[in-house]
């Protein structure tokens, strides 16, 4: 895994070299100053020669001044690094995100996919950074100090060093229970991420039943499980750096008490003893450094295994290999023994044939729940048969790319989706070139320029998140329009109007006729008399196509359609 980890850094190996460089160069220049205290103190101070040691100084200071440079370097473009790993990072998990099927969507929470892209992935960025520099530089200043404390008096040196493994010991210790509190940490912010969004997606319905104290009670509960698993890991962090802190100032002391005793004895001379006691605070910084490291590293790495997670996931609908693009259709279609079934549960289609002329239009009816949604929702590939094929022009459609396969299908749903933006922009959907005047010609078939004269901003007015500022029948209009500007040649008109009043419905109903002629139709219609101008009524029950005819014959045969039929009309 950490070689996966590791392969994010392959267009940046130039910036990883550079904030290496800088950053060991820069660790090191920390170790000159206690050297340069020792030369003071012991050669320079006897001589007495202030000259000298304010000709050290200014030699210092210029050493500094580099060195405040290579700072600069590693904080800005050491982060740039950082940045750009979790940039592409984010790219690469959200390109996979747009590509995945309906199925991962059925089967994943919002809250918990927007969680994974934002919050999991910052992380891992800091990681991308810090971990391997830091690390090196620790590793470097350590080795530094202790080769110059060696240099300087071997016995200290060595009595000193031996308390570094053990509280390296320590870190790993608590970074290993760490490591699962971050887990169970991350999962939470998941939970309650998805808890927020469903909850705000669905605020008016909350409103509308008086439900607000359930949902607080309900978010309390998210809320508070996070705050425990939190605070679980917090302790444990706490408890890593008390004992770090005492730790190290037993290493202080341990060198004050022996060294000021090496000094009595004269096996060490004042400026060595003063530099030995910098020297051991130097590499405490690295020690620290090693620990902020080991604590960070869970946390990215819990990160970086979900990220994995979900980038590995292999959308379960897909170009197929030799998969082709087909750039222009009539729009027959014709389904052959098709089944299909959703996850665990029995399947809502088996062996349905059906054949559908190019231009012709079908009405799909039957009760709800019979699967006539799902029928039309195989055309695209929205899922994939589990038996059986479809054919468009006789071309089976896993033989076209998706991308051409679905340009030549426009839907229109019962419940439109429509973007946080302008009219403009919700219409331009349909096709992302199209200029004003298509965007107008679109408007005026959807019969929605009364609508634009009337708003002050015309086609820029904003309508709010999924369109929340338009009326039922104003957004079925948008969306209409949306498909003029498509042209598709095979149309799905699923429950269009259903959501609608009786007039809105025969409105719209007018502009749906428009937008159906000349391409091929599907037409799903609860109500029945929307659909008495069909080509044929095909009737869909019992995981398959029951009846199927022309409204007069249909009646005739006293079947589960005229049933429909009296259920609404009574006889
Ligand atoms: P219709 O459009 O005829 O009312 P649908 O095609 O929507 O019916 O649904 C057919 C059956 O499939 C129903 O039993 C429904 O519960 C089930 N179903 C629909 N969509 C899904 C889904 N995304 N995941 C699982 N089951 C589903
Ligand atoms: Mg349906």
């Amino acid at each position: 895994m950490l070689r996966r980890f590791f392969s994010y850094y392959k267009p940046y190996k130039g910036l990883f070299i550079l904030d290496f460089c800088c950053a060991i160069f820069a660790a090191l220049l920390e170790l000159i100053f206690p050297v340069a205290v020792n030369r003071v103190i012991d050669d320079l101070l006897p001589s007495g020669n202030w000259k000298w040691i304010l000709y050290a100084c200014i030699g210092l200071l210029g050493i500094y001044v580099v060195s405040s440079f290579l700072h600069y370097v590693v904080t800005y473009w050491g982060h740039k690094l950082g940045i750009n790993i979790e940039t592409d990072m984010r790219k690469k998990l959200f390109d996979r995100v747009q590509k995945q099927s309906f199925r991962f969507f059925d089967n994943n929470k919002t809250g918990h996919l927007v969680s994974r892209m934002t919050n999991d992935l910052m992380d891992i960025g800091e990681i991308a950074h810090h971990g391997p520099e830091d690390l090196f530089i620790a590793v470097m200043t350590l080795a530094g100090a202790l080769g110059i404390m060696l240099g300087i008096n071997w016995q200290l040196a060595v009595m000193t060093f031996v308390i570094v493994p053990l509280m390296i010991y320590l870190s790993l210790y608590f970074s290993g229970k760490m490591s699962a509190a971050f887990k169970r940490m991350f999962s939470d912010i998941a939970d309650y991420n998805a808890r927020v969004e469903n909850n705000v997606s669905g605020i008016r319905v909350v409103q509308a039943f008086s439900n607000e104290e359930h949902e607080i009670e309900r978010f309390a509960e998210n809320n508070n499980r996070f705050r425990v698993t939190k605070l679980i890991a917090y302790r444990i962090m706490a408890w890593n750096s008390s004992i770090s802190f005492i730790l190290m100032k037993f290493i202080s002391l341990f060198v004050l008490v022996c060294g000021t005793w090496f000094v009595i004895e004269g096996r060490m001379t004042n400026g060595e003893f003063i530099a030995f006691v910098m020297l051991s605070n130097v590499f405490l910084g690295p020690i620290k450094q090693i620990n902020a490291v080991i604590e960070m590293y869970p946390k990215g790495i819990a990160g970086f295994k979900r990220y994995l997670e979900l980038l590995e996931s292999e959308p379960d609908v897909a170009d197929m290999p030799g998969a082709k693009p087909v750039g222009h259709v009539r729009g027959d279609i014709a389904f052959h023994g098709v089944t299909f079934g959703y996850e665990n549960k029995d399947r809502v289609l088996e062996d349905v044939h059906l054949s559908i002329r190019a231009g012709e239009t079908v009405a799909l009816v039957g009760p709800s729940g019979a699967g006539k949604t799902t029928l039309c929702s195989l055309l695209p590939r929205f899922y994939d048969t589990e038996a059986g094929r479809i054919t468009i022009d006789g071309i089976d459609i896993r033989d076209m790319t998706l991308q051409s396969l679905r340009s030549h299908i426009g839907i229109v749903q019962q419940d439109v989706f429509l973007f946080d933006g302008s009219i403009r922009e919700n219409i331009a959907y349909g096709r992302l070139d199209a200029d004003d005047s298509d965007i107008m010609k679109a408007v005026g078939r959807a019969q929605l320029e009364e609508l634009v004269a009337s708003l002050p901003d015309g086609l820029d007015t904003l309508i709010g998140e999924r369109g929340v500022k338009l009326s039922g029948g104003q957004k079925q209009r948008l969306s209409i329009a949306r498909m003029f500007l498509k042209n598709p040649p095979i149309l799905i008109l699923d429950e269009a109007t259903s959501a609608l009043d009786a007039e809105t419905e025969a409105a719209i109903q007018q502009a749906l006729a428009e937008l159906s002629e000349g391409r091929t139709t599907l037409v799903i219609a609860h109500r029945l008399a929307t659909i008495k101008n069909a080509d044929r009524i095909v009737v869909v029950a019992d995981k398959g196509i029951a009846e199927q005819g022309a409204h007069e014959d249909l009646l005739a045969a006293h079947g589960i359609y005229s049933r429909l039929h009296r259920a609404q009309f009574g006889a």
